[in-house]
């Protein structure tokens, strides 16, 4: 199948749902970017600031750069001039650089709070009660450079759909609980990003708003070592 095939098989899957597709392009090439934004696909995902910073230059201005990978904070001044959304903010630490690289650069930066919700240790993100902890303290007002945009989560890495039906379940009522009880000018409650190749289906039944896709579009990743 080709990009074009997997990418309209996926939007029809996802319409009645009215989720959003991240088209997920690490480790593939320029060339399968354009392609897939010729199929009229906009948003894309890195999780490396430096693959991000080598394509982009390469491609078309109108495309949206999703950093959803591990951002350190010392890499946020590279993407911060252009980044669509970052999907991966995982301390407080990490959301005051950006909120600083925001300012310098007049914009303000859209961000989701990673989650941990993965059973595996391996997973990057916030403990739930560390949220919690951060909107009862009102952690975020301060940053004014930046909005939350909603939770991201990756589930465990299993077949055993009952675990990764429960992981998105816990991510989107930490989502509702999360609107419903902190409400600021640097929030708006819209995204529950969960769902990748193999447990999308699964994420958009439990109201993923979001979905971040690679090896379904692209085929198999080659990492080079
Ligand atoms: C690679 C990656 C994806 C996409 O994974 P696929 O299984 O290829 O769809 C989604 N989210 C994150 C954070 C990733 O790093």
């Amino acid at each position: 199948m080709s990009i074009a095939q997997n990418i309209s098989e996926i939007r029809n899957e996802i319409k009645p749902y009215g989720s959003k597709l991240i088209a997920v392009s690490k480790t593939h090439p320029a060339e399968a970017v354009r392609e897939a934004f010729e199929c009229g696909q906009v948003d894309f995902g890195e999780n490396k600031v430096q693959e991000v910073q080598d394509k982009k230059p390469l491609l078309p201005s109108e495309i949206h750069w999703h950093l959803i990978g591990h951002l350190q904070s010392n890499k946020v001044k590279y993407i911060a001039p252009y980044v669509h959304l970052i999907h991966s903010v995982d301390s407080l630490r990490l959301l005051e650089e950006i909120n600083k690289e925001g300012k310098k650069n007049n914009r303000i930066i859209s961000c989701l709070l990673q989650v941990h919700i993965a059973q595996e240790e391996t997973k990057f993100g916030a403990d739930a009660n560390d949220i919690r902890t951060w909107l009862a303290d009102r952690a975020l007002d301060a940053f004014q450079h930046v909005t939350i945009k909603g939770l991201m989560g990756m589930a465990s890495f299993t077949s055993d759909e009952k675990i990764v039906r429960q992981e998105f379940r816990q991510l989107k009522n930490l989502f509702d609980e999360s609107a419903k009880n902190y409400q600021a000018n640097n929030t708006q409650w819209e995204e529950v990003c969960m769902g990748m190749s193999a447990d999308y289906k699964l994420a958009l039944d439990e109201g993923s708003t979001m979905i971040r896709i690679g090896s379904a579009i692209f085929g198999n990743r080659t990492y080079q070592t």
